[in-house]
């Protein structure tokens, strides 16, 4: 089955939202066997709508929709696909009941307006939105369907989820395609593709490998009848790819490097503290973003101002000699925050967010300890972007050269990695 989505609006074009909805259902098509061929975004114009909506058509099996439900002037999708299909609108009656219902149930008075939620087509019927007043279309003409959802995400979401998925895959002729993902660190991207070397001419599965913030993701997909035949098709693969990559392999999937350093923590029994300066708390926030973090994060310290970083057992001679920018005051916090916060490994960052440089240390300049009473590891950085992207970066690769300390504790060789 061939797809197109339109995500309908014209906040859209005007850059005022992203268009989440079109990549939250793109990303659910490959598992129910359909391909997408096309995403568009229109404004709420009719012309454009029409046109968008014809080409569909024509060469398409199916068009998913979002936006431009709602009761507003510029609500135009119902009449939109009412007029690609060459019929005319009526009020359902039972439709006006239950939307008369909604708005009885919250002691409110319905405008006049909203009637046109209760509108349909011959060839529509419409799908129940338990959380909005605009309930989908489901239309079917002449070998075509067209699926028009709501527009705020939560509709969509729960809409898809519970209606138009389990009925797209009774529709769905094809095979289903199925991806598995494996992140790995300390390797370089054309490290990781080189080691993955003939794997890449696969055709079934296919093997692709991209470099993301926390690190180089190879993802495999297999082409099947089913989930079964496609496990068949990718368990062999996923076997080589971790046999090649070992330790440098930390996760699948949706899996982050927060819940997975958490882990390693967990299952050794140690305990982590920070002391952090230009992230600004950061790195303490992404590690209690894991539920459960309370079992080995034992505080973090924003020790912004260079006075406040002394008052917490920073030697003010060690920042007067080798600058607050420095490896020797990114060690002398991590040991601080180990201490002071009687945590098994204490973490330190120095470093500068930009958008100036500072004591005539370029913006990016990164100082990072991990500190532990039998190994400590220091990095220092230079990266690109502006203060958000800085940060972001540091979190990633203080996190990295956490699992680097922890496998280090085991007895694993990562002097040869890279960051
Ligand atoms: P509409 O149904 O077009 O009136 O859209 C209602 C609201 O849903 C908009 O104001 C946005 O906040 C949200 N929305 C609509 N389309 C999208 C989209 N493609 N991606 C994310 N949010 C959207
Ligand atoms: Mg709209």
């Amino acid at each position: 089955m061939k797809a197109e989505i339109v995500s309908i609006g014209t906040e859209l074009l005007l850059g005022e939202i992203v268009d989440t909805n079109a990549s939250y259902i793109a990303s659910r098509l490959p598992a129910l066997g359909i391909d997408l061929y096309y995403m568009h975004q229109v404004g709420d114009n009719l012309d454009r709508l029409l046109e968008v909506y014809h080409r569909a058509l024509e060469r398409s099996d199916l068009i998913l929709s979002t936006g431009g439900l709602g009761p507003t002037e510029d609500d135009l999708t119902r009449e939109v696909v009412a007029r690609a299909l060459g019929e005319e609108m009526s009020i359902d009656p039972q439709l006006e009941r239950e939307l008369r219902q909604f708005f009885g149930q919250r002691a409110l008075n319905m405008p006049e307006n909203n009637l046109k939620q209760a509108m349909l087509i011959p060839s529509a019927r419409s799908i129940p939105n338990p959380v909005g007043t605009a309930p989908g279309w489901w239309a079917e003409k002449d070998g075509n369907i067209i699926v028009a959802m709501p527009g705020p995400p939560r509709e969509l979401h729960q809409m898809w989820e519970n209606q138009v998925a389990p009925e797209l895959r009774k529709r769905s002729d094809g095979g289903i395609l199925v991806s598995r993902t494996f992140k790995i660190t300390g390797i370089s991207e054309g490290g990781v593709d080189e080691m993955c070397g003939d794997l890449k001419k696969s055709a079934n599965p296919t093997v692709g490998v991209y470099a993301k913030p926390d690190g180089i993701h190879v993802r495999i997909a297999a082409k099947a009848r089913d989930e079964q035949k496609a496990a068949a098709l990718l368990d062999p693969v996923e076997a080589r790819i971790r046999d090649t990559f070992a330790n440098n392999l930390w996760g699948t999937d949706d899996e982050t490097m927060q819940a997975h350093v958490g882990k390693l923590l967990t299952d050794r029994g140690l305990t982590l503290a920070t002391m952090e300066s230009c992230t600004g708390g950061l790195l303490a926030s992404t590690i209690t973003d894991v539920p459960g973090s309370s079992t080995y994060f034992r505080g973090g310290l924003v020790t912004y101002a260079t006075d406040v970083k002394a008052a917490h057992g920073v030697d003010p001679q060690l920042i007067e000699k080798h600058g607050v920018i420095s490896e020797e005051v990114a060690a002398a916090m991590a040991l601080a925050a180990r201490t002071e916060l009687g945590a098994d490994i204490g973490i330190g960052i120095t470093g500068v967010a930009g958008p100036s440089e500072q004591e005539g240390k370029p913006v990016g300049t990164v100082f990072v300890t991990v500190d532990h009473k039998s190994k400590r590891h220091s990095h220092t950085g230079k990266y690109p972007g502006g203060r958000i992207d800085i940060k972001n970066r540091i979190v990633a690769t203080t996190l990295f050269q956490v699992r680097r300390l922890l496998l280090e504790l085991d007895g694993i060789e990562t002097s040869n990695w890279r960051r």
